[in-house]
């Protein structure tokens, strides 16, 4: 592993090692296959695009049947009243009466997952958790609880394992951390 890398304008350092993510991944698929194991076929649905790494490793160590999908939330300019509009796209599994486990890469203010969990809602899933693989408690700033994370960092950038810093570093197995 580099201890070091450039991606566009800005250099990183390495901060958690790939066995690190491992553990941590191992973790809070044991504390899912504990609390679902007597619900019926839960659903995992990632969002799209930097969940898809964690998803791919969280979901091996899944004890229980269970479904996947994959969602986007889409930006469009709505109109001068609503301004940025965000919509669901990519849920073509009916979600009613289901157990939605919400699969993201990183919370950190809220604002994502919130309307995430909105949009979710409109359609009576019978419950919906998030399960995250970063969180950062010092930026949070939403009500919603979010069960399950992995991993809880300060309010530093990072990249790798599927996050990107303007589209590159997704395929990175470590994260690393932008230097100032
Ligand atoms: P929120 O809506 O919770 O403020 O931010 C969520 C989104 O911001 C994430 O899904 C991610 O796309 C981006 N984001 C927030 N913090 C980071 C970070 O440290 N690194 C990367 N690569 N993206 C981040
Ligand atoms: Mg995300």
């Amino acid at each position: 592993m580099e201890e070091t890398i450039t991606l566009h304008d800005k250099k990183f350092r390495i901060m958690i090692p790939a066995e690190k993510i491992d553990e941590a991944v191992s973790a809070v698929a044991a504390r899912i296959n504990a609390d679902y194991a007597d619900k019926q076929t839960p659903l995992f649905v990632g969002v799209l695009n930097g969940s898809f790494m964690f998803m791919s490793d969280l979901i091996k160590k899944i004890e229980f049947q269970n479904e996947l999908s994959f969602v986007k939330l889409a930006s469009y300019e709505g109109t001068a009243s609503t301004g940025e509009v965000k919509s669901l796209i990519g849920l073509n599994t009916p979600i009613e009466g289901r157990h939605v486990i919400i699969v993201e890469d990183i919370v950190d203010t809220g604002e994502s997952i919130d309307h995430m969990i909105g949009e979710l809602e409109r359609h009576h899933p019978a419950s919906i958790a998030v399960c995250t693989l970063f969180f950062k408690p010092g930026s949070y700033r939403k009500q919603r609880q979010i069960k399950y994370r992995a991993m809880e960092i300060g309010n530093e950038f990072i990249v790798g394992y599927g996050l990107d810093y303007d589209q590159l570093g997704r395929s990175l197995k470590d994260i690393y951390v932008v230097t100032e």
